[in-house]
């Protein structure tokens, strides 16, 4: 183990992470950097998203997180500030503790430990998935093209003029249906439980009524298309047969890494995304949290960024003031 104490550790190489690292750095701010294990890139967010249509420039990218962060990161790593920048390609960070003198010890996948002031915790979430038969297989060629989808803002126009169905059994689900009927008038709409029996309030029923969403309390067991392309023209139900769709969302709630954040006993709200002050530091002293992981903010790119440079910045102004 290195005794030397780092200023700032960022846990996560996604959107928020790879945001954070940049503002740290280019802040001046000697900087660890710990992307991911593989493992933990294949369970992430970011590694699923392909093209992305809501934010401006971003169209070019097959992979819509992924390239431009690894643009940023290795013009970074060649930079004037390359020095403090310290890169750790391929490492996870599985245990962090806080010292009795708040430093806090990291240790990566590897077992290397590292020492820090502060820490930017951006391991993000995962939507949970579908099992069809039992296994997620099924679901990977239409999610990967994303025609099974899982963020309503970001992919949301891609169902007009589309049967369009949604993967859930509750309000949130519903609201899903909703806001695309009423967005982009699909021809028809419906909530499939996937055997997880549905439960709506009274005010969402009356909307589904209204516009029309079938609520189909039934199991998914084929999904009929073309894997290779991704594309595909009705869901195979156990009690319904042939139900005719071409566009799916999938909304049954979210895995939230947050297991480093709670072994420091850091406050999370009742979903588990973890609480934090209006700059994104935790209850826990100098450890902050950025990106979908963080509770109260919108799950897309840009809100990342600005989570991500609010908690840099005040590390920063930490700094600089100890400093003075
Ligand atoms: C299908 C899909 C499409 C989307 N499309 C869009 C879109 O078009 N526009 C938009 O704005 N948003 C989109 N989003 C939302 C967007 O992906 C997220 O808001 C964004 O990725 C959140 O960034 P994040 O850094 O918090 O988490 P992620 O991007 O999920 O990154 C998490 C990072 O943490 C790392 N990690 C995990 N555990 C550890 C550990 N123990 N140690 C070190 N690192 C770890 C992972 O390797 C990964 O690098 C989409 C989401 C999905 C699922």
């Amino acid at each position: 183990m290195s005794e030397k104490i780092y200023p700032v550790a960022v846990i996560g190489g996604g959107s928020a992470g790879t945001m954070a690292v940049l503002r740290t750095v280019l802040n001046n701010d000697e900087t660890l950097f710990f992307p991911g294990s593989p493992k933990d890139k294949k369970k992430s967010r970011a590694f699923w998203v392909a093209k992305v249509d809501n934010m401006p420039g971003h169209q070019k990218y097959r992979k819509g997180i992924e390239e431009p962060n690894k643009e940023s990161l290795d013009w970074l790593a060649k930079s004037e500030f390359s020095s403090i920048f310290h890169w750790h390609k391929n490492r996870g960070i599985k245990k962090i503790e806080k010292r009795i003198d708040n430093i806090f010890v990291l240790t990566d996948n590897q077992d290397f430990v590292y020492l820090a002031q502060y820490v930017i915790l951006c391991t993000g979430v995962m939507d949970v998935q579908p099992h069809i038969q039992g296994s997620m297989d099924p679901v990977f060629p239409y999610a990967n093209a994303q025609s099974i989808d899982y963020c309503l803002r970001c992919d949301g126009h891609h169902t007009l003029g589309k049967n369009t169905a949604i993967i859930g059994n509750g309000d949130g689900a519903a609201w899903v249906a909703i806001m695309l009927k009423e967005r982009y008038n699909n021809p028809s709409m419906a909530v499939i439980s996937h055997n997880n029996e549905g439960s709506f309030s009274d005010d969402v029923k009356a909307l589904m009524t209204k516009y029309d969403i079938k609520y189909l309390d039934d199991e998914i067991l084929e999904i009929n298309g073309d894997r290779k392309s991704g594309t595909f023209s009705s869901f195979t139900l156990k009690n319904h047969g042939d139900y005719k769709c071409e566009f799916a969302f999938v909304s049954m709630g979210m895995i939230v890494y947050n297991e480093l954040a709670l072994s420091l006993n850091a406050e999370v709200d009742k979903r588990g995304f973890i609480t934090t002050n209006p700059q994104g530091m935790s209850s826990v002293e100098n450890f902050y949290a950025a990106g979908d992981i963080r509770a109260g903010f919108k799950k897309q790119i840009y809100t990342a960024w600005d989570m991500a440079v609010d908690s840099a910045d005040d590390i920063n102004r930490k700094l600089r003031a100890g400093r003075r």
